[in-house]
């Protein structure tokens, strides 16, 4: 019932994403209830077929399935109850009650946060008896509703191939595992991805825009480096499961040599070269601890430290 074509599903949260969140299972042919703080948000929703719940716990109550998408964890503990974490009886001061008030339907959190945060809040939704996965939303909301919007979830397995194929209204949507905090860590995962790849491209790009070169002459260049540094993943990623960083490529040491040149045209082409000062700085660490003969990958030991 839950994972029919037509599923009924509540939407909490009517901003940007909430919005486009609803509107998403609205066009797929949910029966779609919504609540907003702000409720003239909801107007355009109602206009276009969605039912405006009449106050929050009707909102909790009316489907098996409840998305909630808030500015972030605080928010949604103010509005659904109490706070996150049970006080601590040690501290007699905080005299916050907690409100257990049985929240009956499978809550979905798509709020961003960390995953500390996604543990904490799986922990209060099973204290309110709901089933409960965390998420996060890989697109921004005029992509919701294709294919190239990458929503992720973790929790229990179970609760996600029950609503599978209404969540698949949303986009490409993933169960990554039973760790509630999974779907955040991915999503900063993807974060730190993207940051580094862009930094490196405007670094490139800063340099030639020095010799005349423009942005859109390098770019299809830096696509094709990109590609395949990219490429290299699944190999690189052998040697650091295995912890075996043999050199079959290149040694750090090679690379280190091509890090100096790095930093010394950006000095002298009197661009920023931070960016190139941070990769040489630990690659030197990795070669001061003695693995200037294996490959790029052994930097992992520089990253997973504090
Ligand atoms: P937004 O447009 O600012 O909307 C925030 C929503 O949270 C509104 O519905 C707001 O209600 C509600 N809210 C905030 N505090 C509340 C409280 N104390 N009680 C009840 N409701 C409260 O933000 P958004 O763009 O929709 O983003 C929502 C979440 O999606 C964020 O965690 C964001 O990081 C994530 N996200 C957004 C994008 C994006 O491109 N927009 C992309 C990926 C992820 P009112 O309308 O009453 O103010």
């Amino acid at each position: 019932m839950n994972n029919t074509p037509h599923a009924p599903v509540t939407v909490i949260g009517l901003g940007l994403m909430g919005q486009a969140l609803a509107g998403a299972f609205l066009k797929a042919g949910h029966p779609t209830t919504v609540w907003n703080r702000t409720p003239a948000k909801a107007a355009a929703l109602v206009a276009a077929g969605a039912r405006s719940a009449p106050t929050l716990g009707d909102a909790l109550g009316a489907s098996p399935l409840t998305i909630v998408c808030l500015t972030d964890y605080d928010a949604v503990y103010e509005l659904l109850g109490a706070n996150g974490v049970e006080p601590d009886p040690t501290t007699p001061i905080d005299t916050t009650p907690i409100d257990t008030t049985p929240i009956d339907t499978t809550l979905i959190n798509l709020t961003s946060g960390r995953a500390g945060q996604a543990r904490e809040a799986a922990e209060w939704a099973e204290r309110r008896g709901a089933r409960y996965l965390d998420g996060a939303i890989m697109a921004i909301p005029s992509g919701i509703g294709t294919a190239e919007a990458v929503i992720l979830h973790s929790g229990p397995e179970q609760v996600f191939a029950e609503h599978a194929s209404t969540l698949g209204a949303l986009g490409t949507v993933t169960h990554l595992g039973a760790d509630p905090g999974l779907a955040s860590l991915y999503d900063v995962a993807g974060l730190a991805m993207m940051w580094s790849v862009l930094n490196a491209w405007l670094q490139g790009t800063a340099l030639l825009a020095k010799a005349g070169v423009d942005a859109a002459t390098y770019a299809p260049f830096a696509r094709q480096i990109a590609a395949g540094v990219a490429d290299w993943l699944p190999g690189y990623a052998e040697q650091i499961d295995k912890g075996s960083f043999p050199a079959e490529v290149a040694a750090l040491e090679t690379d280190a040599r091509a890090m100096e040149h790095l930093i010394e045209e950006s000095e002298a082409m009197g661009v920023n070269a931070e960016l190139p000062r941070l990769i040489k700085a630990m690659a030197d660490r990795a070669i001061a601890a003695g693995h200037g003969g294996e490959q790029y990958p052994v930097l992992i030991e520089e990253f997973g430290k504090p």
